[in-house]
Formats: structure tokens, C-alpha cells, sequence
């Protein structure tokens, strides 16, 4: 299988019309900010950080249509990558992730004051100065593979309380970010505690079911609910009653770096399965064992595609 193959667990979720958004109200294609004129944070929520993730449209088309508006403060919705998504193609829908570079690893501050020139960095320095505004972040993802949807609460205090507000999804993963460069999430305005700034990222589920979009479009209503940023009917009518279960926190310990041609888990993995014993073999590297390092080891985003140089999986602990 190549990383142009079909999906192969179906297309069932796709694109929505966006056009009307376009226009916006920053100044910034795809950007709108809604100011209720009161005292408040202010929250963005963003799409398409990466193209082919289409659910995180499907919810700000949903807010959209119902004229959600902040009666505190400021909310901020945005689409990101749209370059990308426009290139969407249901026979190669894992293609239109980004059109040159993944928009998700240039928020460090020296790439994005200097340096080279790309679609997807001509598109962050667009909506940095929006950004640069914002308090509170919700950015939403999705995922290769069908599996649990998860947040991803970066390592600060500050990103952990907010999924904690956020009640749900379940799974809560705390984790450091990518070496190959910095996700949205962990951009500087977010990550000083004194600041009582915060952002979260939500995988809502495989890509392409129609289930990742309800789950992008409650934990929208959540954000917008745990900020008391909207009129409470509109969360009755749109969110209601939730009945929220515990949530279970997952420390990333480190990634499984692929590291030849020849790599192979021991078995299907669909991620956070809890592998009881420490030294249990979970995959094979060029014919050298990968053996959970500690007992109750989680099974965090395992791979569609295990390719050398990149993450297979991550393995952490429940804390
Ligand atoms: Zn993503």
C-alpha cells in the first residue's frame, strides 16, 4: 500500500462548501471573529490545520448555520489549510493532508519570522497575527485510522485543565509535540503558564466516518461551554445534557521511531490498548525485537504506515 491508495476503510465523510466563509471579517481569508463587546477571553476554534481532516469544517459549518455568537468576549473561527482541502480527492483522500509542507510543524518562531517560503507557510504567517490574539485554542484533527477519539493536552498544567473542562473524549494524551517542528497547539502564545492562556487538539476519529464530524461538532459546543462563552440555550438545544464518564490521562513516554524497511507490529493495533506486561513484544524492526518498556504500556496513535524515519507509535502510561 502506498500513501496514495484509496482509503482503506472507506470514504464516508467529505468536504463541505466553505465558500461562504471566505470572505470573513479580519482581513484574513477564512477567518471570522464574532466580538460580543463584553469583558472576556478570547476563543478560537480551528479547522483544517490539516486539509484531508474535513470533520473540524463540518463543525464550524454547524455553528455557522445556527449564528452561534460569544455573549463574552471574543470567538474566532477559522479555517486553516484551505489550499489543501481544496485539493481534496476521494480516490486519493490521505493526499490533500497538505500541499507542500504539514502546516502543523512551523510554529516555532523562527520559522515563521524567516526563512523559506512554502503554501503552508505563507498561510500560517496569514493568520499568526489572529493568533497572536487569541487566549483560548481548540484545534481540530482527525486520524488515519478508525480508532477512540483523543485529545491531545500538550505537557502544561493549563492544557490539561482545559481537556479536564472539556469532559470528553475519554482519552487525554499529554505529550511533547513532533521534532520535526512545533504543531499549532504548542505555539508560544500558548505555552507561558503565567499567562492563563491554553489550547487543546482534538483527534475526532478516523477521517473520512461521519461520526469524527459529531464528535468535532459536541466537542466544539464543550469548548464553547466550558468558557460559558454562549447563551446557555443554545448549548441546550444544540449540546443538551452530557453525561460525562471519567476521563483517563496518558503520559507519552516516547515514540517507536521506525528505523529500516522491514518493520512490522506483532499484531493490528488500533490504539490504547493497554499491553499488561513489560518486555511484551508489539512489532519487529529489522529483525530486532520492540518490547514494551514498562507494565500497563498504552498504545497511543499507532501508524497506517509505518515508514522508516517516522513514528510507528507512542507508547505512554495512564497517570
Ligand atoms: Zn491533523
Amino acid at each position: 500500500m502506498t500513501e496514495s491508495a484509496a482509503a482503506p476503510h472507506g470514504v464516508h465523510l467529505t468536504p463541505c462548501d466553505i465558500a461562504p466563509y471566505r470572505a470573513g471579517n479580519t482581513g484574513v481569508d477564512y477567518v471570522t471573529t464574532f466580538d460580543s463587546g463584553e469583558p472576556g477571553a478570547h476563543l478560537m476554534i480551528n479547522a483544517l490545520t490539516h486539509g484531508n481532516e474535513v470533520c473540524g469544517a463540518h463543525a464550524l459549518r454547524f455553528l455557522f448555520e445556527r449564528d452561534v455568537r460569544p455573549t463574552r468576549g471574543k470567538l474566532t473561527l477559522g479555517f486553516a489549510n484551505v489550499a489543501a482541502y481544496e485539493t481534496f480527492d476521494a480516490s486519493h483522500p490521505y493526499l490533500s493532508r497538505f500541499v507542500e509542507e504539514d502546516f502543523n510543524r512551523l510554529w516555532d518562531e523562527e520559522t515563521l519570522d524567516v526563512g523559506r517560503e512554502s503554501v503552508e507557510l505563507a498561510r500560517a504567517r496569514e493568520i499568526r497575527p489572529v493568533i497572536d490574539t487569541v487566549d483560548r485554542l481548540l484545534d481540530i484533527h482527525s486520524v488515519d485510522l478508525p480508532q477512540a477519539p483523543m485529545l491531545l493536552a500538550g505537557v502544561r498544567a493549563e492544557g490539561r485543565a482545559l481537556a479536564a473542562a472539556l469532559g470528553a473524549p475519554r482519552h487525554v494524551v499529554i505529550d511533547a509535540g513532533h521534532a520535526a517542528g512545533k504543531r499549532l497547539r504548542d505555539y508560544v502564545r500558548f505555552d507561558d503558564p503565567s499567562t492563563g492562556r491554553a489550547s487543546c487538539l482534538v483527534e475526532c476519529g478516523y477521517h473520512f466516518h461521519e461520526a469524527a464530524a459529531r464528535v468535532a461538532i459536541e466537542t466544539s459546543l464543550r469548548f464553547l461551554r466550558c468558557h460559558d462563552a454562549v447563551d446557555p440555550a443554545f448549548l441546550a438545544e444544540h449540546l443538551g445534557e452530557t453525561d460525562d464518564g471519567e476521563q483517563l490521562f496518558i503520559e507519552v513516554s516516547g515514540p517507536v521511531t521506525v528505523e529500516t524497511d522491514d518493520f512490522a507490529f506483532a499484531r493490528a493495533f488500533e490504539g490504547f490498548e493497554v499491553v499488561p506486561r513489560e518486555g511484551a513484544l508489539i512489532g519487529a524492526d529489522g529483525g530486532k525485537d520492540i518490547r514494551t518498556p514498562y507494565p500497563d504500556c498504552v498504545m497511543v496513535m499507532p501508524a497506517r504506515e509505518p515508514a522508516k524515519g517516522k513514528t510507528a507509535v507512542r507508547l505512554g502510561r495512564i497517570v
